[in-house]
């Protein structure tokens, strides 16, 4: 023992329990690969650190990009449905329990995306739930993973820590679905790739505000960049989503760089007089993936989420009367571990609209639009070696951890490309328990006529 370091004392854990597959991590793409996993037959668990289900989706990130190709800035380009299975079913059961306004076309802004799909986040936890106990996934709440357990480079499960104390869970296939690759990392998997700046934000919702008037606010000062409208039960009340680009207005851009805030206000609303989510705040990346630096950002988003409030409700018409009703449960981080895998998907990829022999996935939406959109309106596929991380066995990893690039980033990390690969991990990791062979193993093949029966586009 040295003067900054402490061997901690050696103990036995209890081993909680064996499963076919265990997905560690609840949010956008762990919550769909639990469920194509049990789905598949797989005596499957799930991980997740808070009470709830849905990670960032639901904690900043409601307005789902895109089940659809931007579609609507190319003439002749038609409009595709590209992801379908369960992400697709989500919508489906976010419309009947009251909690989605469907997929709606924008009006305007339709090069940056051209069908949004916002959703409500505390339906969504209930809907969530609903769906892991029809098909049979076991849930752990309040449970961080903490470590894995591997022989050599196979990864035979992971460490917990709660309430119960430090204890072992082992599972034949294990997916990672941290966001910031926390099983992929402890198991020995390389990290690559740069930082994203304006990288952590914190999304907000506000009650009691006018939104037609806001809207209109920014429309005659020529800032309204984006729009769309939907039936939400009100006369008066039908935009579902605008975007007040606010660096437009000469007499409001020094205000927005001494606060740092990001360039606009970029809203969905599913009621009347309700901004859902609002997402404004941006703070500079975290330097390290430390507790002190996500102190410091968590401490700084609360800074500008208040002066941010008080800068629109004094100087955006439609917001006197409003309040803060909803913020994300933490910061929310586009980007911190990118894992190496055997694929690393590229920009050229995303923008040209590559397509792969074993592709999982297909996808059409480019936050960079509509700059970069994909391909005029296209899409691109997904590869299933995208999600295998190089040289661990056993391991299989979707969502904000995959694709190093930053440009190609800005596509995959999005929500739906996430529960997209979330389907095609559980299903693997379910014919891989199935067969006891290690995801580099499977062969492609039957992985996806799987989801193609499983309801998956892929085009075959
Ligand atoms: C501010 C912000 C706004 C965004 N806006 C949009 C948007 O409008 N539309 C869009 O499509 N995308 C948006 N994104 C991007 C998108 O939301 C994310 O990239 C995506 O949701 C990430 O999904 P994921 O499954 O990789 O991670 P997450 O959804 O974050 O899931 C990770 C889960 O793992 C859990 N977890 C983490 N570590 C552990 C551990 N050690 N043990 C147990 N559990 C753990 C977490 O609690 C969480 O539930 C936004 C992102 C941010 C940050």
């Amino acid at each position: 023992m040295s003067e900054n370091t402490f061997m901690e004392r050696e103990r036995a854990l209890k081993v909680k329990g064996e499963y076919d597959v265990l997905v560690a991590g609840g949010g956008t793409a762990g919550v769909v690969a639990a469920i194509a996993a049990a789905r598949n037959g797989a005596n499957t668990i799930l991980v997740e650190r808070y009470g709830f289900l849905g990670g960032t989706m639901i904690n900043g990130a409601c307005s789902l990009h895109s089940y659809f190709n931007v579609y609507k800035p190319f003439p002749g380009v038609e409009r595709k449905q590209l992801v379908k299975g369960i992400p697709s079913e989500i919508v489906d059961r976010m419309i009947e329990a009251g909690g989605c306004l469907g997929n709606i076309e924008q009006v305007r802004g339709y090069g940056y995306d051209t069908v949004i799909t916002p959703i409500d986040h505390e339906v969504f936890k209930a809907v969530i739930v609903k769906m892991m106990e029809e098909s049979g996934v076991k849930l752990l709440l309040h449970t961080l993973m903490v470590d894995t357990i591997t022989e050599g480079d196979t990864v035979k499960g992971i460490i917990i820590e709660s309430k119960s104390g430090r204890e072992a869970i082992l599972a034949k296939t294990v997916i990672d679905t941290t966001g910031d690759g926390d099983v992929a990392f402890r198991a020995g998997a390389e990290c690559i790739g740069e930082l994203q700046p304006y990288n952590v934000g914190l999304s907000f919702s506000m009650a009691n505000v006018n939104i037609e008037k806001a809207a209109a606010f920014f429309e005659e000062n020529g800032a309204l960049t984006q729009l769309a409208y939907a039936d939400k039960g009100s006369v008066k009340d039908n935009i579902a989503r605008f975007v007040g680009q606010i660096e437009n207005i000469d007499k409001f851009k020094g205000y927005m760089q001494k606060i740092g805030m990001m360039r606009a206000l970029m809203t969905y609303s599913l009621h009347r007089g309700d901004l859902t989510y609002i997402n404004s705040v941006a703070v500079s990346p975290l330097a390290e993936l430390t507790a002190e630096e996500m102190t410091r950002a968590e401490v700084q988003v609360r800074h500008q989420l208040s002066q941010i409030v008080e800068f629109i409700k004094t100087h955006i018409p439609g917001f006197q009367d409003a309040y803060v009703s909803w913020t994300g449960n933490q910061i929310g981080i586009r980007r911190t571990r990118v894992i190496d895998c055997e694929y690393d998907i590229t920009a050229n990829d995303v923008e040209n609209g590559s397509r792969f022999e074993d592709e999982i996935a297909l996808y059409g939406f480019h936050d960079m639009g509509p700059r970069r959109n994909v391909n005029k309106g296209g899409y691109y596929g997904i590869p299933y070696r995208a999600l295998l991380p190089k040289k661990i066995e056993n391991l299989l990893v979707a969502g904000r951890m995959i694709t190093s690039d930053w440009t190609a980033h800005m596509s995959t990390r999005n929500v739906v490309s996430c529960m997209a690969q979330g389907q095609a991990v559980g299903t693997a990791a379910a014919l891989c328990s199935k067969l006891d062979i290690s995801p580099g193993k499977l062969n492609v093949k039957t992985l996806q006529e799987t989801l193609i029966k499983d309801g998956v586009y892929l085009e075959k």
